[in-house]
């Protein structure tokens, strides 16, 4: 067989294919986790990174850019539309053990419990005409819908684009196991 100068190193490039391949599918940066479109995150907890509990739900994260929210001060309900529109959306199956979940099933429990005692209490409060009553109901309320979304999701998107998707939420040991920034 002659040798062909002209050739490129065969064993450098299959190797250069393979790192580049794992290091641009799912890596860490910082305390985010940068994914490509359609790559997908390893099935362990993103609390603990224990096995996660199959089956894995898939759940949808949307982003839009932050410049939107300056419309919250021309309209709340212009904001809500073109957020709609413009917002972006992933689909992921970020894992959780089963420790996790029952302890994220129990946040959202007492998140609902805590929103519907608020509003019976500004119910109460109407009723009996006291005020006291109806504004510890409004507080209530709110820091159950408040606690439930932000102690509820397991991961959130900070941008989603045609190339790069960011995640955050995930603990110091998930991260830990993901390849770093080269
Ligand atoms: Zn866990």
């Amino acid at each position: 067989m002659s040798h062909n100068p002209y050739a490129p190193p065969q064993a450098r490039v299959v190797t250069r294919a393979t790192v580049s391949d794992d290091a641009s599918a799912i890596r860490r940066e910082g305390n985010t986790v940068v994914l490509v479109p359609d790559a997908e995150l390893p099935p362990r907890c993103v609390r603990c990174n224990a096995d996660a509990a199959e089956p894995i739900k898939e759940r949808t994260l949307y982003w839009h850019t932050p410049w939107l929210y300056v419309l919250i001060l021309l309209s709340p309900l212009i904001y809500l539309i073109v957020a709609l529109i413009a917002r972006k959306s992933v689909k992921l199956h970020p894992g959780l053990c089963a420790g996790h979940l029952v302890l994220r099933r129990n946040v959202i429990l007492g998140s609902w419990i805590a929103a519907l005692a608020g509003i019976a209490l500004i119910v109460t409060g109407i009723g009996q005409s006291s005020g006291a009553a109806s504004l510890a109901g409004i507080v209530l309320m709110l820091a159950g819908i408040i606690v439930g979304m932000v102690k509820g999701r397991i991961v959130y998107a900070t941008h989603i684009d045609e190339r790069r998707i960011e995640i955050k939420g995930c603990s110091e040991p998930f991260l830990a196991s993901l390849p770093r920034r080269r």
